[in-house]
């Protein structure tokens, strides 16, 4: 079941209510420590203060008012991926992402107005439609320009920040035409309002245009609804839970009169605070194909790699391996280690390179020993991360959205 998002952005000291729900929360920990061996953190820094247990103990002090919100406060919950890999192995079910996501709300709201106003900025930067292209052009530039060289010389840039920067510069590209189709009257299978997200689609620019093709062959009327937004996933696990609402009420009314799906793992689990939203893979292998579509097979091994999002938290990657396994002859094989994230996380690789770097380490090895033609992955940042890190181990891996890859077979079957 998906937790009700903690509402507004005040100060839990001048709200109370907030306080109380986010103590009643952790409240519902019982200490047992059965999450530590599935935290990510735990593992690397085999700290309590990196494990989820120790970390609501934290939130405790924190929201209770016996801790400060000092910088080893800060730098223990900053440190959580946010990957709720501790929500499955809980046997009181304790919502951790809700608390970690309030947590992090009240201490955004503890900060100096001009950090907040900084912070802001920043994301609504990231995630503004209209910031795309000249991200694109930005990225475009640090890949041809010397900038990325003259600063690691002049020691400006150092390993593994470069390395992260270089591989988000490499994937980001100019956004296609902004996709407006429109169903028509006729017969249709089925039909939906695809969600675009934000920087995703500079990230993965061909797997809107995917998605919208694989609809077109199995007849099912799609539209792309004007006014939808960011879907806020990125304001509310970065402690702004207000604008990520208004984003949500943006998008709830742009697709007021559509069945919401989206290509995005970790858009769809945001949006589904709001929205009745379907994840693509769940929504094609549920709708009925019509009989005479064929799916040209492929002689190749897809490993595929299950984001935190869409295995944690919307608890489907099953859906992911149905649709493959309708391309004939693909050897569709989980990638080992899927419990674990790989450090994208957001804008965490970002924040955290050294962390992002040494999880995503583990992936590339496991990619090294499984040797697949194609990695497949429902979510942009993990697709991006990977892609980078698999290009510097010069391992030649294509990193897919799994509708790319059932585009390419429903095209190529005429
Ligand atoms: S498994 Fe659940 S109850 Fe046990 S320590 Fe972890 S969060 Fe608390
Ligand atoms: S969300 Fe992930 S990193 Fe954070 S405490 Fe839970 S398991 Fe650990």
């Amino acid at each position: 079941m998906t937790p009700a998002p903690l509402r507004g952005s005040r100060s839990a000291a001048a709200d109370s209510a907030h306080a109380r729900q986010l103590l009643q929360l952790a409240d519902q920990c019982v200490k047992c420590g059965f999450c530590l061996p599935h935290c990510p953190t735990f593992r690397l820094f085999r700290d309590e203060a990196e494990s989820p247990r120790g970390r609501i103990a934290l939130i405790q002090g924190l929201m209770s008012g016996a801790l400060d919100d000092g910088p080893r406060l800060g730098e223990h919950l900053g440190n959580c991926l946010e990957c709720r890999a501790c929500e499955p192995a809980c046997p009181s079910l304790v919502q951790f992402g809700t608390l970690m996501d309030g947590a992090r709300a009240e201490r955004f709201a503890r900060l100096p107005r001009h950090r907040r106003m900084l912070a802001r900025m920043r994301l609504d930067i990231l995630t503004h439609g209209l910031s795309l292209r000249p991200l694109a052009a930005a990225a475009a530039l640090y890949r041809r320009s010397g900038v990325a060289w003259l600063a690691r010389a002049l020691g400006l840039l150092r390993e593994p920040r470069r390395a992260i920067l270089d591989g988000l510069a490499w994937r980001l590209r100019m956004p296609g035409r902004r996709l407006t189709a429109r169903a028509d009257a006729g017969a249709h299978t089925a039909s939906a309002g695809l969600f675009l997200g934000c920087i995703a689609r500079g990230l993965e620019p061909g797997v809107a245009q995917a998605a919208q093709r694989v609809m077109q062959r199995l007849e099912i009327a799609l539209d792309v609804p004007d006014g939808q937004v960011c879907c806020g996933a990125m304001h509310r696990h970065n402690g702004q839970p207000g604008r990520a609402d208004a984003l949500l009420n943006r998008n709830a009314e742009a697709f007021r009169h559509h069945a919401v799906v989206g290509t995005s793992s970790a858009c769809v689990a945001e949006l589904r605070l709001r929205l009745p939203a379907v994840e693509v893979c769940r929504f094609l292998v549920d709708t009925p194909w019509p009989a005479h579509v064929r799916v040209a097979p492929l002689a190749a091994r897809a490993a595929v790699h299950e984001p935190c999002s869409h295995r944690n938290v919307l608890r489907d990657t099953e859906a992911v391996y149905a649709l493959l396994r309708r391309i004939p002859a693909l050897d569709v094989v989980a990638l080992d280690g899927n419990e674990t994230c790989c450090g994208a996380a957001g804008t965490y690789l970002l924040e955290h390179p050294d962390t992002a770097v040494t999880l995503a380490a583990d992936k590339v090895a496991h990619l090294a020993r499984l040797e697949p033609n194609y990695l497949v992955t429902t979510n942009s940042g993990c697709a991006a991360h990977l892609a980078a890190r698999l290009r510097e181990a010069g391992l030649a891996v294509e990193v897919l959205h799994p509708v790319e890859l059932l585009e390419r077979q429903l095209y190529s079957a005429e």
